[in-house]
């Protein structure tokens, strides 16, 4: 990731189809960029505002990395580059007035160049009221704007902000593709499991191997573990839990009951994705009724694909590991 404006390298094929319609001048108002937490939407929006902004992008479209503009944009000071929300603001929703700061912004002629970047990250925290708002302005776009809104969780968005888009699914790349990135960045025995723990997204696997997030991730495995042993009360664990977004929560808890399913269905006696646990696992697997278990994976999914924003994560936590401790308890 050593140059600015940096082009995930399996993002290529979207990366060219964007710079395609914008060469024949066919860019719409408003794209959709979709695909798994960690794919890299933020990495190709980034690249592609830049590639519009910058004063002399190189042979292939990018952006040259130098020019004023660039710098702005690096600085993130660049006036005709507006996100929303603010990257500081730690609110799980977009609130109207955020969006209404967008507008005003969005109705001005550019001040620098041609166009106007209005970036909207993780677009499904939008309230009803912020996504009427910007709907308002989808409809009548300045002709000088294009709105870039970045969600993996499009079906959160309502069916009005979508028709207004052109959507642009950012497809997760084959496994030995990604590897042969991860492995570069990581020991080869870590990258695959980790790799296979965030369903193939390469940057959700090294945000997860460098950052706090891997230490966090180990001492929840203890404790989900520890609950299904019965040595831990599920509403303490739920607490040590509580700073964990419910997203990257409910992710690992699918997978820690996919592994456990697995290796009960199985009766392989290697676990696939958390090795590090091996005996503890297995002895889990053997008491988890396979039919009830699968029930349970179901139900962490069907959480997954509501508004998580409006769950309190102590009273989800707390359910979720009281349902898993009495799964095992009442287990033969
Ligand atoms: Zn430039």
């Amino acid at each position: 990731m050593e140059t600015a404006f940096w082009i995930p390298p399996w993002l290529q094929p979207p990366w060219e189809q964007l710079l395609r319609q914008h060469r024949a001048g066919r860019l719409p108002h408003a794209l959709l960029l979709t695909g798994i937490p960690g794919i890299g939407k933020q990495f190709l929006a980034e690249a592609f505002a830049a590639a519009l902004l910058c004063q002399a992008p190189d042979d292939t479209g990018r952006a040259c990395g130098v020019c004023e503009d660039c710098v702005l944009l690096q600085a993130h000071t660049h006036p005709d580059r507006i996100l929303a929300p603010d990257p500081t603001e730690k609110s799980q929703e977009i609130h109207i007035e955020s969006i209404r700061t967008l507008v005003a912004a969005e109705s001005l002629t550019p001040h620098r160049s041609r166009w106007k970047l209005i970036c909207i990250q993780e677009a499904h925290r939008m309230n009803a009221a912020a996504a009427n708002a910007l709907l308002k302005t989808l409809e009548e776009p300045t002709a000088t704007s294009l709105f870039l809104l970045l969600t993996h969780r499009p079906g959160l968005l309502p069916a009005t902000v979508r028709s207004r888009c052109q959507r642009l699914f950012l497809p997760t790349p084959p496994e030995a593709e990604a590897l042969t990135w991860l492995q570069a960045q990581l020991p080869i025995e870590e990258a695959k499991p980790l790799l296979r723990l965030v369903h193939g997204a390469p940057l959700a696997a090294l945000g997860l191997a460098k950052g706090p997030n891997r230490n966090q991730h180990d001492r929840a495995l203890a404790g989900f573990i520890a609950v299904g042993e019965g040595r831990a009360d599920p509403v303490q664990e739920a607490a040590a839990w509580n700073p964990i977004a419910p997203s990257v929560l409910l992710n690992w808890l699918g997978s820690w009951v996919s592994d456990l399913l697995r290796l009960a269905g199985t009766q392989c006696s290697t676990p696939v994705l958390h090795q590090a646990q091996e005996a503890a696992l297995v002895a889990l697997s053997r008491r988890l009724d396979p039919v009830r278990g699968h029930r349970y994976l179901r139900q962490i999914w069907e959480i997954e694909k509501t508004n998580l924003a409006l769950l309190n994560p102590q009273l989800l936590y707390e359910s979720l590991l009281i349902r898993w401790a009495k799964l095992l308890q009442s287990a033969p």
